[in-house]
């Protein structure tokens, strides 16, 4: 019947950003070193299924199928060949829940905050310190996706998700700024969306005092929902593409694009590669390597929320001498004064940095500044 052996790949439908994805390259996760495996591999799986276990909480398989363990120089990975269809989601069910019951089902459906990628959702609700101010903020990180308005659709779960808040934490402020009160910038720009930044420009709380409020990003909200009101586990997440071309100019794709967790990007690399030949993830402030799109590479949704395709990387483009411009301590949104670190006057203020990388990319001599940043504080801890 067919000429060739007929293989189904997974395809994004144009102009959609909707993914169809049949029996792919396996899904591929990584363990943390120390992590607790939870199922004796290989196994059957389902969507949902608990992996491992892991600082930053449990990981779920992203889809039905059959998975094994694969011992490589570089850790244990899971692989999993897939083997079924993909759920959907149920209709939102606003309910009422009592803060245990709500923590316990957090941790089974892997949600973790997407602000703070190192811990599980349900620590910051479990901390025995009750927070000083509760914020709810309408800024992922660096507003690929205006997770906001997607909130602004759910506002029965919204609600029902503040006077959640109210009954767990009795008489502590909660400044809702995705439904109630007015964001701060009409237009998001960076650092806006970094917690400490909106905290301090919001409420006035200084960096140090940070860990004193809770915290949540939309984008977290918007998964904790999911969860919460239609029992959909955390095993996607919507990513934006962006194209950076040969000239310098940079698309972005009309939709974001669902991926599974540990999906094997190669599908969307064939798919560009005879213009794009690297990659990088998240954002330029965050200064992740450069990749060729030759390698495999699994998308891991607790850590990448975006993915840039590079028509050009010059792979040996190396610092130059600073040219005293001045542009990194202009630029500084805290006014840190990242500039006293490449030997200028004054003093650099640690405290005052978020490490949001926007000195290292304004720099015209491509000093990596967050580098410098980092290894200073590094060397200031235990003095
Ligand atoms: S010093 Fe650089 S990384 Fe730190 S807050 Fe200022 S611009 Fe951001
Ligand atoms: S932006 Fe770069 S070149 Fe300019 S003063 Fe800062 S470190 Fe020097």
């Amino acid at each position: 019947m067919f000429a060739k052996p007929f293989l189904l790949k997974p395809r994004t439908v144009k102009d959609t950003g909707i993914r169809k994805t049949v029996l792919d390259e396996p899904y591929t996760l990584a363990p943390e070193g120390g992590a607790l495996l939870l199922k004796e591999f290989p196994a059957r799986v389902k969507v949902g299924d608990p992996l491992f276990q892991q600082s930053s909480g449990t990981v779920l398989s992203p889809v039905n199928g059959v998975a094994s363990l694969a011992r490589e120089e570089n850790g244990t990975k899971i692989r999993i060949t897939q083997d079924g269809t993909f759920p959907s989601r149920k209709e939102p069910q606003p309910k009422r829940w009592n803060k245990q019951d709500a923590c316990d089902a957090m941790d089974s459906l892997g949600i973790v905050s997407l602000d703070f990628c190192e811990k599980p959702l349900s620590s910051f609700f479990r901390n025995s310190v009750p927070p000083k101010i509760i914020l709810l903020s309408p800024y992922t990180r660096t507003q690929n996706i205006d997770f906001g308005s997607r909130l602004s659709e759910m506002s029965d779960c919204h609600q029902a998700f503040l006077q959640a808040l109210a009954d767990w934490f009795p008489g502590v402020t909660i400044r809702d700024y995705i439904s109630d009160k007015k964001p701060p910038v009409r237009e998001y720009s960076y650092p806006w969306g970094i917690p400490e930044y909106f905290t301090y420009r919001t409420e006035r709380i200084p960096f140090q005092k940070f860990s004193e409020a809770l915290y949540l990003g939309p984008e977290t909200l918007y998964h904790l929902y999911k969860a919460l009101f239609s029992d959909f586990p955390f095993i996607e997440r919507d990513a934006s593409l962006f194209f950076l071309g040969k000239n310098g100019g940079l698309r972005k794709a009309q939709k974001p694009l669902a991926f599974r967790n540990g999906q094997n990007l190669k599908f969307l690399f064939e798919e560009f590669q005879n213009d794009f030949r690297w990659f990088t993830l998240n954002s330029f402030y965050e200064n992740h390597p450069v990749r060729s799109v030759g390698e495999s590479f699994y998308f891991d949704i607790r850590l990448h929320s975006s993915l840039i395709l590079l028509a050009r990387h010059d792979a040996n483009r190396s610092e130059f001498p600073c040219v005293e411009c001045g542009e990194c301590s202009l630029n500084c949104p805290t006014k840190a004064n990242p500039m006293a670190l490449v030997g200028f006057r004054g003093k650099f203020q640690p405290g005052l940095c978020m490490e949001c990388g926007i000195c290292t990319f304004v720099c015209p001599s491509s000093i990596s500044l967050r580098d410098r940043i980092r290894s200073f504080k590094e060397d200031r801890r235990g003095v």
